[in-house]
């Protein structure tokens, strides 16, 4: 199995000053860990933190990419222009995107697409919600969702990453216990077997209030490949911890 991945998703958060004060409290640690480790940065400083970044440990990532190639689609940034900026990852279908925004399983198909076809790797996520949970359809939920991103992009499926992201573990502080989490990354595991003869290929993180307390125990977790993490990755001390656990 691969080295866990941690990547931190900042949504609409930083600065000029507060992105480069961060990044560099979490470059002077992160030549001595084993995990791998991203950033997922606001799209106005891909070029700052591509420069930051550049030669060292931390691979550099984006929050979401257009569905379409290029033209007149105003606001959109599109894959080829995130890989001139040396993106390597970019989540998609993110809860907030398809709640405020409107991403059908659909569009989130097409831009984990667009973005394998520039080379950069999709952190596709699904999560159901708690009225989902508590109506038990959490594993229909997520496997819909999965189901629709391998129906567009099944020949290349093994090079998507996965990330389990409860709805109403994000941002809320109610982390899904490890033996929950557990159990919905073994189903997404089963349902990219079925699909790949690759899928052992395919990371899937766990995201929802992952912090310092919990990841360790998250990360113990034999389907659980690693982390995306909000709020918590916005403080060096604590991102570093969670990657010094997920380098054990
Ligand atoms: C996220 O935004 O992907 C996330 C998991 O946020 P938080 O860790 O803050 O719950």
């Amino acid at each position: 199995m691969a080295a866990k991945l941690m990547v931190g998703n900042w949504k609409m958060n930083g600065s000029l000053a507060a992105n480069a004060s961060l990044l560099s409290e979490v470059l002077a640690v992160m030549g001595g860990l084993t995990c791998r480790a991203a950033v997922c940065v606001p799209a106005p400083y891909l070029a700052q933190a591509q420069a930051l970044l550049a030669g060292s440990a931390l691979a550099l990532g984006a929050q979401d990419v257009s569905a379409h190639e290029a033209g007149a689609y105003t606001g959109e940034v599109s894959a080829d222009m995130l890989r001139d900026f040396a993106v390597r990852y970019c989540i998609v279908g993110h809860s907030e995107r398809r709640q405020y925004h409107g991403e059908s399983d659909v569009t989130v198909a097409s831009k984990a697409q667009r973005a394998l076809a520039a080379g950069i790797t999709p952190i596709v996520c699904v999560g159901e919600s708690l009225a989902e949970r508590d109506a038990g359809q959490t594993e229909a939920v997520v496997k819909r969702q999965l189901a629709a991103v391998i129906h567009t992009n099944g020949h290349c499926i093994s090079e998507i990453v996965v990330a389990y992201e409860p709805v109403w573990a994000i941002g809320t502080g109610l982390t899904a216990t490890p033996e929950q989490a557990q159990h919905v990354h073994a189903v997404l595991r089963a349902q990219l077997q079925a699909a790949t003869a690759h899928a052992d290929r395919v990371s899937i993180l766990y995201g929802g209030s992952m912090n310092a307390a919990n990841a360790a125990d998250l990360l113990a977790q034999p389907d659980v490949d690693g982390g995306l993490i909000g709020g918590a990755a916005l403080k060096a001390s604590e991102f570093l911890t969670m990657l010094k656990a997920a380098s054990r």
